[in-house]
């Protein structure tokens, strides 16, 4: 007989993140920054809670809306109460029905918490030897934006700690310095040690973006993220079929929910890599259509956080080691903050793991 978890109450909490550092984004310096804690609980599971995160990024997310809490709680509230079949199938329809697009990031958390009530309460999102006997999953170093020497001493750390995979963002400073920076670690390195991937947050204008893709390939570079803005479909369309260096769609996914608007992007555009932040893109329902699209047009694919707590990189990871993993994926962000939660989550050597240790939630 199916299991069914009856009479389910959610209930969120937010928490105030604070960076260890001035974190530079494309969309500026972030210090600090709200993320939401769901709780589920149902009769079924005495003393068990499940928890996932709801996590808008700042001037990025379509759910980074001034009235994010009160639509939380609102949905906390009227999905109370709500009985659901205990399959993870169930579980990622339900949430698909139950609440909007809008949302992704609060789709994202309820489809963590419930997945991990479903388990047990003991934060298992996913059956999968990530969580089970620590398998780990490689992992990109990143290096954050700043000065060229902070950029500097950041890609010695990462080098120094064994990442064999880096991601620098750039668009930022001078794109001269920028290539320097990519010259100092190709000096050291070469392409078979180090792979070097960089993100241009959509930095270069449609017009100069080619050259600048010729300048770049110039230093073995795995990939680009997003060397244009989103929304230039036509522009990255042709980027994508004549640069020499491979470019991965990241923002471009961003607000596009339907199945056939997915593979018409995708279609349209023919990318090299796409990129999956759940947080974003709509959770794990929506980002398995998207895997499942790209893989079938030999798109590859990696997965990202994007500056969640824990309680999301628990999720991320784990959800990530449901597929067979070869490229290094975007699950460093752990580190970032003073107060994170406490958890297992471990990097060594470029590999993130699930390994001993408690919870601080
Ligand atoms: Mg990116």
């Amino acid at each position: 007989m199916e299991e069914v978890l009856k009479d389910i109450r959610f209930s969120y909490q937010p928490h105030l993140l604070k960076f260890r550092f001035d974190a530079g984004t494309s969309r500026g310096v972030l210090k600090d920054k709200t993320t939401f804690l769901i709780s589920a609980l149902s009769i079924q599971k005495p003393g068990m809670t499940g928890w996932g995160e709801a996590a808008p990024l700042p001037k990025l997310s379509i759910d980074d809306v001034a009235d994010f809490e009160e639509v939380l709680s609102e949905i906390c509230g009227k999905l109370s109460g709500s009985t659901i079949i205990g399959s993870e199938q169930a579980i990622l329809e339900w949430a698909k029905s139950h609440i909007s697009e809008s949302y992704p990031s609060i789709r994202f958390a309820f489809e963590t918490a419930l997945l991990d009530l479903l388990h047990g309460g003991k934060k298992m999102i996913f059956d999968t030897p990530f969580y089970n006997s620590g398998q780990p999953l490689p992992i990109n170093g990143l290096i954050w934006m700043g000065e060229k020497g902070f950029m500097l001493d950041q890609i010695d750390k990462k080098l120094a700690e064994g990442y064999s995979c880096i991601k620098m963002k750039i668009g930022a400073i001078d794109f001269g310095q920028e290539c320097e920076l990519l010259a100092y670690i190709r000096k050291q390195y070469s392409a078979q040690r180090v792979i070097l991937r960089v993100d241009a947050n959509g930095a270069f204008s449609p017009k100069e973006a080619l050259d600048k893709l010729k300048i770049l390939s110039e230093y073995d570079l795995h990939s680009i993220e997003q060397p244009i803005r989103q929304g230039q479909v036509k522009e990255m369309k042709s980027l994508c079929t004549t640069t020499l260096l491979p470019i991965a769609l990241d923002e471009e996914l961003i607000g596009i929910h339907d199945f056939k608007d997915k593979k018409k992007l995708l279609e349209t555009i023919m990318p090299q890599y796409i990129i999956l932040k759940p947080t974003l893109v709509g959770g794990i329902a929506s980002s398995r259509e998207w895997i499942a699209l790209a893989s079938a047009m030999e798109i590859g694919w990696w997965m990202t956080s994007a500056l969640e707590s824990n309680v999301g990189l628990n999720a991320i990871a784990q959800f990530t080691s449901t597929y067979d993993i070869v490229l290094p994926q975007g699950l460093g962000t752990g580190q970032l903050y003073h107060n994170n939660f406490d958890s297992p989550l471990r990097i060594e050597r470029g590999e993130i793991k699930y390994g001993i240790g408690d919870w601080g939630i």
